[in-house]
C-alpha cells in the first residue's frame, strides 16, 4: 500500500511527486503518456520565471529530469478507474491496480465534449480502456475513436482479438495501425443501442455495425475516474489545500480550474502534495 497515487504527470503531478520525494513519502504516480500534456505545443513560454522564452517541450523535459534525478519514478501508465474504499483507494491501471491512501489528482484540462450516447452506453458497449474491456468483445465488431496515438496501440492490440476494428482519429498525424484494421478519417456523430447495448456507431459518412466503442481521450471525464467528486463549472471542486470534496483525494493544476497556466499547476501540486502529507500523519494519529 502506498501513501499516496498522483495521476497526471503534467506540470502540476510532477511538482507533486518531487515534493513527496523530499518529504519521504512513498507513492506510485501514473504520468499517462508523456506527449499528451498541451504544453508540450507550446512553441514559446515568456511567464514562468526564470525561463524566459523556452519551448513547452524544453520546459517539461526540464521539469522531468529534475524529478527523475531525485529519485522519482514516472509511470506512462493512464488510470481509468480510482475507487474508495473507505479507508484507502483503488486505482485501476489498465493491467494493473494500486492501492494507495490518498490521491492527488493532476490529469489536466478536461476539454472533449461528450458524444451523443457515450454517458448512456458507458458500461454498456462504450468504454475508455480498450485493452481492459477489450476481451469481451472477441470476434466481435468495435470502434476505437482516438484522441492521440495512444489509440493505435490498442487498436493493433484489438485487431488479434476482434473480427472488425474500425479506427478514427480525432488528431492529424498518419496512425500506423495494421492493414486489418480499418481506418476512417470521418466525424463521429452519434454512439446508438437499443437501450441496453450498443449496435451501431454513426458517422458523417456511414453508420457502422459495432458491438462496442472505445473513447480514447488525452483526459478521462473525472466523474468517470472517481465517482462523487463535486464539480465547479466543471473543474474539480477544492479549498485552499487543495483538498477535494472526497476525504484523502486533493487536486491541483489545470484540472482544478482556471486560470490555465504553468506557475499555478506548479504551485498547486506542491500545496496538494504538502495537505496530502499532513492528511497522512493526522490519519495516522
Ligand atoms: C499550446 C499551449 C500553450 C500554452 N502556453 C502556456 C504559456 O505560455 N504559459 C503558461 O503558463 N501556460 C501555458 N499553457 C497552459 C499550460 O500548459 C497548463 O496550464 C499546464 O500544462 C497545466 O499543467 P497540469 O499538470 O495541470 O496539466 P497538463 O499539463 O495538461 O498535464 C496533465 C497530464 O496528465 C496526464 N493524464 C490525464 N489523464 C490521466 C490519467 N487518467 N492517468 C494518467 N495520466 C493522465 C496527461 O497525459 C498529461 O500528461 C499552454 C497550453 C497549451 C495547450
Amino acid at each position: 500500500m502506498m501513501d499516496v497515487a498522483i495521476i497526471g504527470g503534467g506540470p502540476a503531478g510532477l511538482s507533486a511527486a518531487l515534493n513527496l520525494k523530499i518529504r519521504n513519502k512513498s507513492f506510485v504516480f501514473l504520468g499517462g503518456s508523456e506527449n499528451v500534456t498541451g504544453l508540450m505545443k507550446a512553441p514559446q513560454i515568456d511567464n514562468y520565471l526564470g525561463f524566459k522564452g523556452i519551448s513547452g517541450t524544453e520546459l517539461v523535459k526540464n521539469f522531468r529530469d529534475h524529478a527523475i534525478e531525485m529519485g522519482v519514478e514516472i509511470k506512462k501508465e493512464k488510470a481509468y478507474n480510482i475507487l474508495d474504499m473507505g479507508e484507502y483507494f483503488s486505482i485501476n491501471a489498465g493491467n494493473e491496480f494500486y492501492e494507495a491512501q490518498s490521491i492527488i489528482i493532476a490529469t489536466g484540462h478536461e476539454k472533449a465534449k461528450y458524444i451523443g450516447g457515450e454517458k448512456e452506453y458507458l458500461g454498456k458497449g462504450v468504454g475508455y480502456c480498450a485493452t481492459c474491456d477489450g476481451p469481451l468483445y472477441r470476434n466481435k465488431s468495435i470502434a476505437i475513436i482516438s484522441e492521440n496515438e495512444e489509440g493505435e496501440e490498442e487498436a493493433n492490440f484489438l485487431s488479434e482479438i476482434c473480427s472488425e476494428v474500425y479506427y478514427i482519429p480525432t488528431y492529424r498525424t498518419k496512425p500506423n495501425l495494421k492493414d486489418s484494421i480499418k481506418l476512417l478519417n470521418e466525424k463521429v456523430k452519434e454512439i446508438q443501442g437499443d437501450g441496453n447495448k450498443v449496435y451501431s456507431l454513426a458517422t458523417d459518412k456511414r453508420e457502422l455495425k459495432v458491438d462496442a466503442v472505445f473513447i480514447v481521450r488525452d483526459v478521462i471525464p473525472v466523474n468517470q475516474l472517481i465517482e462523487g467528486l463535486e464539480l465547479c463549472d466543471g473543474s474539480i471542486k477544492v479549498d485552499r489545500d487543495m483538498a477535494a470534496s472526497i476525504k484523502g483525494v486533493f487536486a491541483c493544476g489545470d484540472c482544478a480550474g482556471k486560470p490555465y497556466q504553468i506557475a499555478k499547476a506548479v504551485g498547486e501540486g506542491s500545496v496538494a502534495s504538502l495537505s496530502a502529507v499532513r492528511y497522512l500523519e493526522n490519519k495516522k494519529g
